[in-house]
């Protein structure tokens, strides 16, 4: 179960904006995150997600834009102690053990020992506690982190591409433990450039590319309407049925097949008042837009990545 309170906002951010030299690398983005939710950051290579996850945690200098992180400018401490990060390679020792490495880390934060090991359960590393950091694969190396970044319990979770080169195996269990992650009160955010990924896990989605935000909402709200696709016979005839029915602006033919731009539980209307109407419905089915349509869509598509495809 998520918590996810509409009203209070974890982080708040507007008019983001990153200038190096004459490049704007984030450009007046707006970012509301709320609490409880999991809330996804998703751009192809280069779009601006670790610089705004950075100045978010303090790192970057702002150039323009208002920040408020749980209520407090970025960096300032008072903010900070409620935030987990795994931005940077968790940069852990090599030749201790992952427990060890994290009782390092939680002498340094003042967090209670007993602590180091709840969260190795967390990330399901528990029984590879006593191993060397050195001998971990990739994906437990990247666990290890995010048990890092929950030593201090933080209301704010920030996972920068926690599946980035991890194999599908990896992956899998990366999603798993995000979602896990995300229930009760606990906010999540994180950027990804896998459409996959923030399907799968997420509650809500901002799509950046080249540093500005170009939509945010729900998958379902960056879906859209779904559409209906329609063989029939007489098409004219087909075509008058459904713009009366839908209004002509949600009707339109394509390869000789009507497609209407209407919910998919519209679907049992436009078929009774094509039969009705004596028209012949051959086919008649929803076509769904992926959350890659959209991305593909809103950010241009050439040279973005596809589903599940590594950089
Ligand atoms: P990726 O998935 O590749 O990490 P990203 O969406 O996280 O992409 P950023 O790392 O935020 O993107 O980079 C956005 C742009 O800002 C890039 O073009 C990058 O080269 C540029 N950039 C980042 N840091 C600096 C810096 N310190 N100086 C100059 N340019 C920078």
């Amino acid at each position: 179960m998520r918590n996810i309170h509409d009203d209070v906002h974890v982080v708040q951010a507007r008019g983001l904006t990153k200038v190096y030299g004459a490049r704007r690398v984030v450009d007046g983005v707006d970012l509301m995150v709320r609490a409880g939710e999991v809330y996804g950051f998703l751009g192809p290579n280069g779009a601006g997600k670790t610089t705004t996850l950075r100045i978010l945690l303090g790192l970057v200098r702002l150039s323009e834009g208002t920040v408020r992180v749980l209520g407090h400018r970025p960096g300032d401490p008072r903010g900070l102690i409620g935030v987990g990060a795994l931005v940077e390679g968790p940069g852990l020792y090599p030749y201790l053990s992952g427990r060890d490495n994290l009782r390092v880390m939680a002498r340094y934060a003042g967090v209670p020992m007993r602590r180091v090991d709840e969260v190795l359960e967390l990330v399901n590393l528990t029984d590879r506690a006593a191993d060397r950091f050195a001998t971990y694969s990739l994906g437990m190396k990247q666990r290890l982190g995010v048990a890092a970044a929950l030593l201090k319990d933080p209301k704010l979770l920030i996972l920068d591409e926690p599946s980035n080169g991890l194999d599908p195996a990896g992956m899998a269990e990366m999603r798993r433990l995000i979602r896990r992650l995300g229930t009760g009160e606990r906010t999540v955010l994180l950027s990804s450039h896998q459409l996959a990924e923030v399907e799968e896990i997420c509650d809500r989605v901002g799509v950046i590319s080249q540093g500005r935000m170009l939509a945010e909402g729900t998958v379902a709200e960056l879906r859209g309407e779904g559409q209906l696709m329609v063989r029939a016979d007489p098409l004219p005839r087909a075509r008058e049925v459904a713009e009366r029915v839908l209004g002509p602006q949600r009707v339109s033919v394509v390869d000789g097949v009507l497609r209407l731009r209407t919910a998919p539980h519209r679907a049992a209307v436009v078929n009774r008042a094509l039969v009705a109407a004596d028209v012949a419905v051959s086919e008649l089915r929803v076509v769904e837009r992926t959350l890659e349509d959209v991305f593909f869509e809103l950010t241009g598509g050439a040279g973005q990545p596809r589903v599940g495809e590594e950089r």
